[in-house]
């Protein structure tokens, strides 16, 4: 049976980079499903999609064909033969992501490209509602957490690193708390903590400390196949 390690938490949490190392070190493929949002989404835009209207965006989000396939120890998106990359990145994206993600067919058709993936093999699964909802059996489950100052502090310099944009700090703070307002306060599959889940507030941890931490809690029987 495919083994999913799944790790759900706010934006800025630290959920890609200890999600990448984490598949490293178990040899499980890293998949990111908040690019699949942000795919959709960037779709939408470049297609002129009202996005005040649900009904325009899910109409169109149902003619995005996204190819799904495994690559360098991940879960590599296509859309039209061509890679994302970082436009997929952009503050205008940060800023309709969510409400493309609030819509429950976008969702539906998401969780059954994820759950689909376990076809290529075990998986390392980040998102909102991996824990929750995709994946919610797994014996593997994380929720990541960090205070928002922290956060909006490592995507501000992730931004700049990246040259995606030259925001404050206190523009990416204000975008993420908006973000995370509508993620965890929408119908369906919300943004929460699952029961069960192990929390990890990463505030003040090292990278190589909170990915101390998940390889400690995964299933003993995973790590000596590893
Ligand atoms: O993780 P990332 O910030 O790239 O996700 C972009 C947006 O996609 C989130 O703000 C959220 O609205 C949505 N998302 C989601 N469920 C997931 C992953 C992302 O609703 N599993």
């Amino acid at each position: 049976m495919t083994k999913v390690i799944a790790v759900d938490g706010p934006s800025g949490a630290g959920k890609s980079s200890v999600s990448r190392i984490v598949g490293e070190k178990m040899g499980f493929l890293h998949v990111d499903s908040g690019a699949l949002y942000r795919i959709i989404t960037w779709q939408c835009l470049e297609n002129g999609v009202d996005m005040e209207s649900p009904d325009a965006i899910c109409a169109f989000s149902e003619t995005v064909a996204i190819e799904c396939r495994p690559e360098g120890g991940r879960i590599a998106y296509y859309v039209g033969g061509e890679a994302p990359g970082e436009r997929i990145r952009t503050p205008e994206i940060n800023l309709n992501a969510s409400k493309v993600a609030r819509e429950k067919p976008v969702r539906d058709r998401v969780t059954a490209l994820l759950r689909g993936m376990t076809q290529y093999g075990d998986l390392v699964v980040e998102g909102r509602d991996i824990t929750t909802a995709v994946f919610p059996d797994s014996p593997a489950r994380f929720y990541l957490t960090a205070s928002a100052e922290a956060r909006a502090r490592r995507r501000q310099k992730e931004e700049v690193d990246k040259g995606i944009a030259n925001q404050t700090t206190e523009a990416v703070k204000a975008s993420l708390l908006a973000r995370d307002e509508i993620d965890s306060t929408r119908k369906y599959a919300p943004l929460k903590k699952a029961d069960g889940a192990v929390e990890i507030d990463s505030s003040d941890l090292s990278l190589d400390e909170v990915v101390g931490i998940v390889m400690d809690a995964l299933p003993s029987e995973w790590k000596a196949l590893s």
